[in-house]
C-alpha cells in the first residue's frame, strides 16, 4: 500500500508483489523525503501496479518509460462503488441526531479534511451565501484545525462511520468535491464522486481531472472553478431539474459498470496469472542452476530429470474445472493419491454451474439455472460426501395465449389452456385424435407432434425451439424436446427423478469441498495452451471443446450459445416459479428467478433472462445427424491420442446434464485406475476419517413453497 513498505519486506520472497497504488503520496504534505526512492524500488520489484484512477495510471507509466515489461504491469482501477448501499439515501432516511438541527438547503462533503480541501472556496461559498449550510464529514488530518474557516453556516461533524453516510447524504440538496488545484490533488480520483451519485445527489466539482473527465464530460458531474462560479454551479444545482429522470438513468448506467465485485474479479484475475508466471519463473530458473551445476560437476543428467520427477511433475494435468474435471481431479487425488493441476481459462471453479452472491447479496446462477436431478443413488451419494442438499422439485410455467401454464403438458395445462374440465381417460383419447403418427420417430417436431398434434406442438414447442437452436426442430434429433415429456395426470414436476434437490449452501460451495485435497492444485485464469509445455505432467484429462483441442482439424462443432441478462428488482418476488418460459414472444426463451431455486429470504429479487446466439462462449452441442458425423471424426482421434483423456459435455459434444457428466468421470476414473466402478469411488477409510470427506448423505426438508401457495405476484 505504501512504498515505505520496503524497507522492512525487502527478505521476503513473495509469491507475487502487488502495488496498490491510491495517491501520488510523495506530492502529499509530510511525505518523507525517501518515499520517491523507495517507490522506484518498489515499482521494479512488483509483478502488478494497480493505480486508483486514471491520471495517476498514466502518472506511473510514465514512470517506468523505458522499461516496457514493467509499463504492462500498470493496471488503472477507478473507485468502485457499492451502489446499494448509497442508493439507500434516495428515500429520505431518519436524520441523524447532529444533521436534524441544521437548516436547509444543506451542502455536503464526506471525507478527509486535509491539505486536499480548497478551504477559501469553502470560505467564499459560506460568506457569499449564509442562506445555504455546508456540512463537512470527516477527520481534520495534517492541517490545523485553526485553518479551517469558521462561519455559522460551516458545521463540521467530524468522522462517521461508513454505514451512516447514507442517511446525511439523504438529507443534502447538493453534495461537493471543493478540491483545491495543487500537486496532491493533481493524480486524484475522488471515491466519493460515484459513491455522491448513487445517492442521487446532483455534484458540483473543481476541476479535477479525474472528475472532468469522465463524470464531467458526461454531464453527471457540473464542474466550477473559484467562487463565483461555483455558487453559480450550486444554484443551477438546487434548482427543480426536469431532466431528473433521464440524467438519473445515465448515472445509473455508469455506475453499473463499476462494481466493486467486477473490480475484484478483474484484480483477482491478474493476481493469479502474476503467480502463475512467478512460479513458472522459478522453476526454470532452479532448472537452469541444475544444469549448470551438471556442467560444472559432471553429475548424471537424472539428477535433472529426478528434480522434475520429485519437485514438480504432477501426475494429472486436468483442463476445466467444471463437473467433469472437478470430479476427476477429486477422485484422482483423494482415491488414487495422485498430484493433480487443475487449471480453468475462467475466473472461477465450478464450469457452467458456477454460483455466486450478487452486488446485491442475492445467490445466482451465473451461467442459467442449473437444478440438479438424477435417477442415480451412485451420483447422488457420491456429490454428499461434498454438500448437504435443500430438497427441491423444479416447475415451469410456459406463457401461451396470454395465460401461465404448467410445462410439461399435462392435465391442466389442456384444461386451462381450452377451458375445459377433461378427465385423464378423455385427454387420452384427444390426444389420440390430433396426433400424427411418425415412423419412425427422427426429428424433434416429430416426437412432439405425434404426440400431442401440431396446434399444442406449435404453440408450447416449434417458436421456442427456433430460438433456442436457431434452427426448426424437424432439423434437430428427437432426443432434444424428448427431455420434456408430456403427461395426462397433474403433475407438474419438471422432472420426476428420484433425487431431486439443490446443494445447500450453492454449488461453487460444493465444488471447494471437493476440490479441497493437498494433492489438488488449482490454476485459474490459465488457458490450457499456456501451460503446456511449460508445466511438466505425465497425462491430460480435457473437458474443453474437443475440436479446439485438435484445432479444428474437421471442421468447426456448432455449439450454441446464450447471453445472460442479470437484473436485481426492488421486490420481494416476480414470478410465481422459479422458471417462465416464452416461447411465442420476445427474443429471450426463459425468466429464471434464482430465490425460488435456493430458498434464500431476502426484501429484492434477481432474475435472469436467456437469449440464444450461435457465436459466444460454447454452451449447448447441437445434436443433429451431420454434428454427429463430424464428432465420430474427432472421437476416433481422441482415442487414438496417448495419455489425454476426453469427458464431458463440450469434450465429447454430449448434452449431457451435470449428474450425467458426473456419471461419466467417474466412469472414466474407474477405467484409469483400472477397478470396477463401485470400488473406484467407494471411499477410502482415511477419507471418512480424514478430510471430512464421505459424510452419509444429509437431506433437509423443503423449505419451498409449493405450486398453489407462492407469493402471488
Ligand atoms: P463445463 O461446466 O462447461 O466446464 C468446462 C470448463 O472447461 C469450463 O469452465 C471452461 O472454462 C473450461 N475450459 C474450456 N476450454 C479450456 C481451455 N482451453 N483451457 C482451460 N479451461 C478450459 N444440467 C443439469 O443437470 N440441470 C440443469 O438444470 C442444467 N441447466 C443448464 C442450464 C444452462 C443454461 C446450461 C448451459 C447448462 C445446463 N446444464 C444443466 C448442463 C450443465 O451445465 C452441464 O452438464 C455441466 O456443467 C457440464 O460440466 P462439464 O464439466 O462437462 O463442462
Ligand atoms: N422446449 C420447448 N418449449 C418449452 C420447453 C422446452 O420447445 O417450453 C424444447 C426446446 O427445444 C428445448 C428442449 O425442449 O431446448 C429441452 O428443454 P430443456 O428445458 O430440457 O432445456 P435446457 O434446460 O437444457 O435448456
Amino acid at each position: 500500500y505504501t512504498p515505505m513498505a520496503i524497507e522492512y519486506t525487502r527478505h521476503l520472497e513473495p509469491l507475487a508483489v502487488v502495488y496498490d497504488c491510491m495517491d501520488e503520496l510523495s506530492a502529499f504534505k509530510l511525505a518523507p523525503p525517501e518515499l520517491i526512492k523507495r517507490e522506484a524500488e518498489l515499482l521494479k520489484r512488483a509483478d502488478l501496479i494497480f493505480t486508483g484512477g486514471h491520471s495517476l495510471y498514466q502518472a506511473k507509466r510514465r514512470q517506468v518509460e523505458g522499461a516496457p515489461e514493467l509499463k504492462s504491469r500498470v493496471y488503472e482501477f477507478p473507485s468502485s462503488v457499492d451502489v446499494p448501499h448509497f442508493a439507500q439515501a434516495r428515500q429520505p432516511l431518519p436524520e441523524p441526531a447532529d444533521q436534524a438541527k441544521i437548516p436547509h438547503p444543506r451542502l455536503g462533503f464526506f471525507g478527509v479534511v486535509d491539505e486536499r480541501m480548497d478551504l477559501a472556496l469553502v470560505r467564499g461559498v459560506a460568506e457569499a451565501r449564509p442562506d445555504w449550510h455546508l456540512v463537512i464529514l470527516g477527520p481534520v488530518v495534517k492541517i490545523d484545525e485553526s485553518e479551517l474557516p469558521r462561519l455559522p453556516n460551516i458545521h463540521y461533524l467530524g468522522g462517521k462511520q461508513y454505514k451512516d453516510l447514507p442517511a446525511y447524504l439523504a438529507g443534502w440538496a447538493v453534495a461537493l468535491l471543493p478540491f483545491a488545484k495543487n500537486e496532491s490533488t493533481r493524480f486524484i480520483s475522488p471515491t466519493k464522486t460515484p459513491e455522491y451519485l448513487a445517492g442521487g445527489k446532483p455534484v458540483v466539482s473543481t476541476s479535477i481531472r479525474d472528475v472532468v473527465q469522465p463524470y464531467g464530460k458526461q454531464g453527471l458531474v457540473r464542474i466550477a472553478d473559484g467562487v463565483l462560479e461555483f455558487v453559480k454551479a450550486i444554484e443551477a444545482s438546487l434548482k427543480p431539474n426536469p431532466q431528473r429522470a433521464k440524467w438519473l438513468k445515465r448515472v445509473d448506467n455508469f455506475l453499473s459498470k463499476n462494481s466493486w465485485d467486477r473490480t475484484w474479479e478483474e484484480m483477482s484475475g491478474l493476481i493469479q496469472i502474476a503467480v502463475g508466471r512467478r512460479r513458472a519463473a522459478v522453476s526454470s530458473a532452479k532448472l537452469k542452476v541444475l544444469k549448470k551445476k551438471q556442467v560444472e560437476t559432471g553429475v548424471s543428467y537424472n539428477v535433472l530429470s529426478s528434480f522434475r520427477k520429485n519437485t514438480s511433475t504432477f501426475d494429472y494435468l486436468i483442463v476445466g474445472a467444471g463437473f467433469a474435471g472437478s470430479v476427476i481431479a477429486e477422485r484422482l487425488a483423494a482415491g488414487a493419491g495422485k498430484r493433480v493441476l487443475l487449471i480453468d481459462k475462467r475466473n472461477h471453479i465450478g464450469g457452467n454451474a458456477y454460483d455466486h452472491y450478487n452486488e446485491h447479496g442475492i445467490l445466482v446462477h451465473k451461467y442459467g439455472p442449473h437444478i440438479f436431478h438424477t435417477n442415480s443413488r451412485e451420483v447422488f451419494d457420491y456429490l454428499s460426501r461434498f454438500t448437504q442438499w435443500r430438497l427441491y422439485e423444479h416447475r415451469v410455467l410456459a406463457h401461451v395465449d396470454n395465460q401461465l401454464l404448467p410445462i410439461p403438458i399435462n392435465l391442466d395445462t389442456i384444461n386451462k389452456l381450452y377451458g375445459w374440465n377433461l378427465t385423464s381417460e378423455e385427454l387420452e383419447k384427444f390426444f389420440a385424435s390430433v396426433a400424427e403418427p411418425r415412423v419412425p420417430v427422427r426429428t424433434s417436431e416429430d416426437v412432439v407432434v405425434s404426440k400431442v398434434g401440431r396446434e399444442l406442438y406449435e404453440k408450447f414447442f416449434r417458436n421456442y425451439t427456433r430460438k433456442q437452436w436457431g434452427i426448426d426442430p424437424s432439423q434437430l434429433d428427437a432426443a432434444v424436446t424428448a427431455r420434456v415429456p408430456t403427461r395426462t395426470n397433474r403433475d407438474d414436476r419438471y422432472f420426476t427423478d428420484t433425487y431431486q434437490a439443490m446443494p445447500l449452501h450453492g454449488y461453487t460451495w460444493m465444488f471447494e469441498q471437493m476440490l479441497n485435497h493437498p494433492n489438488i492444485k488449482v490454476m485459474l485464469n490459465t488457458d490450457y495452451r499456456e501451460v503446456v509445455g511449460v508445466i511438466p505432467y505425465r497425462e491430460v484429462i480435457y473437458t474443453g471443446p474437443v475440436d479446439e483441442y485438435f484445432d479444428y482439424r474437421y471442421g468447426k462443432l456448432p455449439y450454441r450459445s446464450l447471453e445472460f441478462k442479470h437484473e436485481t428488482l426492488d421486490r420481494e418476488w416476480h414470478q410465481r416459479v422459479a422458471v417462465v418460459n416464452y416461447p411465442n414472444e420476445h427474443d429471450y426463451t426463459r425468466i429464471t428467478e434464482f430465490k425460488h431455486l435456493t430458498g434464500q429470504v431476502h426484501p429484492k429479487t434477481s432474475i435472469v433472462y436467456e437469449f440464444p446466439h450461435d457465436e459466444g462462449d460454447p454452451y449447448y452441442p447441437v445434436p443433429r445427424p451431420e454434428n454427429t458425423r463430424i464428432y465420430q471424426q474427432y472421437k476416433a482421434l481422441a482415442e487414438a491420442t496417448p495419455n489425454v483423456h476426453f469427458v464431458g459435455r463440450l469434450a465429447t459434444y454430449k448434452y449431457y446434464n451435470m449428474d450425467q457428466v458426473v456419471a461419466q468421470a467417474l466412469t472414466l476414473y474407474s477405467k484409469i485406475i483400472g477397478k470396477r466402478r463401485v470400488e473406484a469411488i467407494r471411499p477410502l477409510a482415511r477419507e471418512v476419517k480424514g478430510n471430512g470427506h464421505a459424510r452419509e448423505p444429509l437431506v433437509l426438508p423443503s423449505l419451498e413453497p409449493k405450486i398453489g401457495n407462492t407469493p402471488a405476484v
